[in-house]
């Protein structure tokens, strides 16, 4: 096991600590999954990485227990496509190819989010309404199938 490996383990391992969740094997090798790909996967390709080491029933077990600890997201694809990603700290949003499906990750300027943040506050006493949070999705064609 090289030392990158060996952080990643210990990275799942230290975020199923700080959410109070139990530390066990298969919630290790589902975390070091999603951290390793450094974004938000399908669960179809959870399941494919996993490689056989982690049955397709406790895949779905963990995603609801992670879900209901708050440690993931989980979201939908164009087609309906579950896609699961860990929460962190900063806000973002996402980016679907049309084409292939891909999912990606995007940070709008801090300026930008607070303009959206004030135009929310506009609707919500124009409607009379309690936003309670904002997705903004671009739907694209990547570079592979533009
Ligand atoms: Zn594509
Ligand atoms: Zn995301």
């Amino acid at each position: 096991m090289d030392i990158k490996e060996k952080n990643i383990k210990e990275i799942s391992r230290q975020l199923l600590i700080d959410k109070k969740i139990p530390v066990t094997r298969p919630r290790i090798l589902f975390l070091e999954i999603l951290l390793k790909n450094k974004g938000p996967l399908k669960v179809e390709d959870v399941i494919l990485k996993s490689k056989g080491n982690l049955a397709v029933s406790s895949i779905y077990r963990i995603i609801n227990d992670l879900k209901e600890t708050n440690l993931i997201d989980e979201f939908q694809t164009l087609d309906n496509t579950k896609v699961i990603e860990i929460i962190e700290d900063e806000h973002h949003h996402h980016i679907f190819c049309q084409s292939c499906g891909t999912v990606l990750d995007f940070v709008l300027n801090t300026k930008l989010e607070k303009n959206l943040e004030k135009e929310i506050a506009q609707i919500e006493s124009t409607y009379d309404i309690s936003v309670l949070s904002h997705r903004l999705e671009l739907v694209i064609l990547c570079k592979k199938c533009k």
